[in-house]
This record gives structure tokens, sequence and C-alpha cells, in this order.
């Protein structure tokens, strides 16, 4: 008999490019599904008409409707998971739970999904009996596929990052203000002013524009366009943001490391005004001195979306950047170099679609693993 899956906030950022990736893949033929929503209970909702007819959508707080399910599949956040999860699981409901929001990442009944990864935990953990299943961060998936080969070789002492993380990244609200601040710029500037000011002028009137207080940045707090926002996520009160304490965590979760062969990853997260790809520089320090070839080919052997690319300014410009990525499942690692100071030090520079490999497809992959 089929499965029944039911989708709860599939109409978000992260839920909208998975439904276009079942759909593409035409994974919907394999099981049965159920559309719910927090906001819309009722509604037919007009894009899922596009492709299923009548699938009004039902309560996602209704826990009689979630119980008779075999799957739940979610992205609408850690708000929605922390008042529906609990509940379900203490009035016995044995189904697979599968989340993109982050809180359930850190407990000791869930595995962090990322198959070209860790397959062989997720299924150890499916034959245990394991029921919950998350995905990773965006920027720990991004990373884990882009220095897979270096990991799963044992070869990473410790790793240092920068990254550069996309808009969407703080969901659709921040994307919409991110092109509102656009919008803003651009009605208090036009032709005439920039062909009559000299630059100077012009700097100074671009600033003052975005420093006025009606500026739009509720979601961002200071404003994202033309600026960049060094700190990502809570604060952890220990001078770390929540979301760089991720890197270390979720990577040594995922590959099942313990105390004694725990990898040391730290570095500072930075929200740029990129749409939707996070770009990631790495220092590297490995375990013993390897050339640079057969480093090169480690990283491109490990998994078939990685993709070397030749340090050098036409490839880095053609092919390393977000614009060069976005809505593919490519991994492109480039600027990779042995540093000057010391000949285990190498450096690389990966990006990413967050929404993709960052968000949804691990998503997708565990539901076919499920089904
Ligand atoms: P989002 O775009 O803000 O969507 C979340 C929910 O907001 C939707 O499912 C929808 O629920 C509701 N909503 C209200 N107004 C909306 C509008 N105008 N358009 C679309 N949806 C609207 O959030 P998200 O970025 O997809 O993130 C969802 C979860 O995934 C979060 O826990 C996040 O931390 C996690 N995550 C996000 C990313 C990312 O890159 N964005 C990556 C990894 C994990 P209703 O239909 O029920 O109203």
């Amino acid at each position: 008999m089929k499965k029944i899956v039911g989708f709860v906030g599939w109409r978000g950022l992260v839920g909208s490019v998975l439904l276009e990736r079942i759909i593409k893949k035409k994974d919907f033929k394999n099981f049965k599904f159920v559309f719910f929503s927090t906001s819309q209970v009722g509604f037919n909702n007009l894009y899922l008409n596009n492709f299923f007819k009548n699938k009004f959508l039902k309560d996602a707080y209704n826990l009689e409707e979630l119980k008779e399910l075999d799957i739940i599949l979610t992205c609408q956040g850690s708000a929605y998971t922390n008042q529906v999860y609990y509940k379900l699981r203490k009035c016995g409901w044995k189904g697979y739970w599968v989340d993109a929001a982050s809180d359930l990442r850190m407990k000791d009944e869930s595995i962090i999904i990322l198959d070209p990864i860790n397959r062989e935990e997720i299924i150890k953990s499916l034959n245990k009996g394991i029921k919950t299943f998350v995905g990773g961060n965006c920027t720990v998936s991004l990373m884990l596929l882009a220095l897979g080969g270096l990991f799963k070789n044992k070869l990473i002492e410790w790793i240092s990052f920068s990254t550069y993380q996309a808009a969407s990244g703080g969901g659709s609200g921040y994307i919409l203000e991110l092109l509102k601040q656009i919008i803003f710029l651009n009605k208090s500037l036009n032709k005439d002013f920039i062909a009559s000011k000299s630059i100077l002028e012009i700097e100074k009137n671009v600033t003052e524009i975005s420093k006025k207080s009606n500026f739009p940045k509720k979601n961002s707090l200071v404003p994202l366009i033309l600026n960049l926002i060094p700190w990502i996520d809570e604060d952890r009160n220990n001078g770390q943001s929540k979301e760089e304490w991720k890197m270390e965590f979720e990577t040594n979760k995922i590959l099942s490391l313990n105390k004694k062969d725990k990898i040391s990853i730290d570095g500072t997260c930075v929200r740029v005004g990129s749409l939707r790809c996070h770009s990631q520089s790495f220092l590297i320090k490995l375990k013993k001195n390897i050339n640079l070839l057969d480093i090169e080919q480690i990283i491109a052997s490990d998994n078939k979306w990685v993709k070397i690319i030749p340090n050098n300014k036409k490839s880095s410009l053609e092919n390393l950047t977000p614009l060069s990525v976005t809505g593919t499942l490519q991994i492109p690692v480039g600027r990779i170099r042995k540093l000057s100071i010391g000949n285990k030090y190498i450096s690389a520079f990966s990006i990413g679609d967050q929404l993709l490999w960052g968000a949804a497809e691990p998503l997708r992959r565990m539901l076919n693993f499920l089904i």
C-alpha cells in the first residue's frame, strides 16, 4: 500500500523549492499526499491547483489529521516543530518526521540527513528504528559536499571558515526585504541626479538614504544592500553566533565522529546581498603534506556534484560566483592552493545553492529512502 505523506511549510522558500524538485523528479507517483497549512486552512491553493486538482489545505495543527500520516515532511520552522512534534509523539504517533528546521538536529533521537556523506549512518539508523530525520544547516551541508573527499579520507586537522551567505537563508521575508531596499534606493536616485553630481556627492547621498530611519530593514535590522552583516542567528553569549557553532557541532554529528576524532571547525558567518547561493572560504590544515593535484583529485572524486574550478581569474569569474551556480545542484570548489604559511595549509572557496543542497534536496532524497 502506498504511504501517505503530509507536507507542512511547502509554501515557504525551502518548501516551494522542495515541491519544484519533487514535481520535476515525478516522485509524487510513489506515494499519497496531503497538503497542510498553518494559515490557509480550507483554501484551494492556486499554485497547487496547477498540478493537483482539489487539494484543499488541511490544518497543520490538527493532531487527529496528522496522526493518520505515515510521514510528515515539514519546512515550516522550529516554532511549528516545537508546537506539534512532541505532542504527536506523546500521543503515540510512530510515523517518520522529516524536518528542515534546526531545533531537532541537536536531539539524540534524530539523525541529520545528507546522504552523499552519511548514507550508511542513515541506513543503520533506519534499521535501528529511528524515526526523526532533520536536514542540516545549509552552510554545513554545502561544506561537507564540497570537502567530502578530505573529510572521508580523514585528512583534515582543522578548518577555519568565512562565509558569504545569501539573503534567502533568512526566508522569503528576507528576500522580499532585500528587493524593497533596492526599490527604496532606486526611488531616491535618478539618472539626472547621477549625471549632474560628482562621484563623492553621489556616494554621500546613497549613504544618507541607506541610513534613513524608514529604510526597509525589519528582517535584516540593518541595510543588507550595499552592506554586509557579520552576524547570523542567535548570540551564544561566548562571542560565537549560533550559525558559527552549528558548523562544528553538525559536521561532527553527520560524520558520527566521537570526542577523540572530533574535527575543530570555527570561523565567521556573514550575510551578504546575494540571492540564493552561499559561498564559503576555507583555510584548512591538513594532517599531512599532500600535493595539490592529489588534493584536487580527492575532492573531485567524492561525489558527482562537486567540480574543481581551476585556480585562475577567468575560471573563477566564470564558474565560482553565486550567479553561476544558482538554481543548480553543482558544488564548485576553486581557489585551491597551498598557503605560504606552511605546506599542510591550503585554501579553498566553494559555492552552493543553499535552497537545493543546502535545504530541499536532502529532504527529498530522505523521503525517497522512506518510500
Ligand atoms: P519561509 O520562506 O519564511 O516560509 C515558512 C512559512 O511561512 C511558509 O511555509 C508559510 O506557511 C508561511 N508564509 C507566510 N507568508 C508567506 C509568503 N508570503 N510566502 C511563502 N510562505 C509564507 O521559511 P523558509 O526559508 O522556507 O524556512 C523554513 C524552515 O527551514 C526554517 O526552520 C528554516 O530555518 C529552515 N531552513 C531554511 C533554509 C533557508 O535557506 N531558507 C535552509 C535550511 C533550513 P503557511 O502556508 O503555513 O502559512
